[in-house]
């Protein structure tokens, strides 16, 4: 592999050249769409599926709510359910990402009690890993929060214009490859030894401005991978609608996968801790 700009000769795992700094082929050749989708199923398929009923209650709730102010069942006033499905959306949809938290950090079984079946126990670890990731819903209510402000603006400034429509659905699409690895930014800054903390302050590990920021310049040169592996996932997940939620706790849990291997690959190539970039 060789650099573009200046022609050196550069090993496979260097992101950057390290005589002029470009970028280089080794983001594509590291962070490979294919391979990150191939190792997002191996894991899927390892995991126990979870909380089955949970994704697809919480999911039916959401999809009634779009029903109900698409058609203006409540109210005919369009600003009532623009707000309606947007306050909803924003203290429900954490609840679809707050459960994938637990294939960051798997909670180890309960020691089995003699009066008590294997299911049993089972159910309870289901129950507990649920209840740990609890702790992470402020968090991931103020990063839908960004996004649904963000995407409120857009719809504000974008109107009138058919060409403005065009223009919203790029900077939508922006936006969701921007957010994309903050989820399991959030669960890992959190998760992060002692040790580790002292350079993050406690402050910033709350700051959820500071969580997006260090995810875009994470994210600076994979602008299409983040892209891409939205879409995919997107598209998966609703195909599960259409399919009467039956694959729909799979397809979640791939979706989960999808982000940690992708969290996984920038903590590996130490783009989280890029510190000259802030
Ligand atoms: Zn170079």
């Amino acid at each position: 592999m060789i650099c573009n700009n200046c022609k050196k000769k550069l090993s496979p795992i260097d992101l950057y050249c390290i005589n002029c700094g470009v970028p280089s082929e080794g983001y594509r050749q590291q962070f490979n769409i294919k391979t990150i989708i191939k190792e997002s199923i191996e894991n899927s398929k390892n995991q126990q599926s979870s909380n089955n009923f949970y994704y697809i209650g919480v999911t039916i709730v959401l999809l009634l709510i779009i029903y109900l102010t698409h058609f203006q069942v409540i109210s005919s006033m369009f600003w009532f359910n623009y707000l309606f499905i947007n306050i909803s959306m924003i203290f429900l949809s954490p609840l679809l990402l707050m459960p994938l938290a637990s294939i960051y950090t798997p909670v180890a079984p309960l020691p089995l009690k003699k009066d008590e079946s294997k299911s049993k126990t089972a159910n309870l670890t289901e129950h507990k890993k649920l209840s740990d990731t609890k702790r992470y819903y402020p968090q991931l209510v103020l990063f839908v929060l960004i996004l649904v402000l963000y995407f409120a603006v857009l719809k504000l400034i974008c109107q009138g214009d058919p060409i403005l429509n065009i223009v919203r659905f790029i900077l939508v699409l922006w936006g969701l490859s921007i957010a994309f690895p903050v989820p399991f930014l959030i669960f890992s800054i959190n998760n992060q030894k002692e040790e580790n903390k002292e350079k993050i302050s406690q402050q910033n590990c709350k700051n959820i401005f500071y969580l997006y920021k260090r995810g875009y310049y994470a994210g600076k040169y994979l602008r299409w991978h983040q892209l891409t592996l939205c879409l995919v996932c997107g598209i998966l997940n609703l195909l599960s609608i259409l399919l009467i939620l039956v694959p729909l706790p799979a397809t979640i849990n791939f979706t989960g996968n999808v982000m940690y291997i992708w969290h996984k690959k920038q903590e590996q190539f130490s783009l989280y801790n890029k510190d000259k970039d802030y």
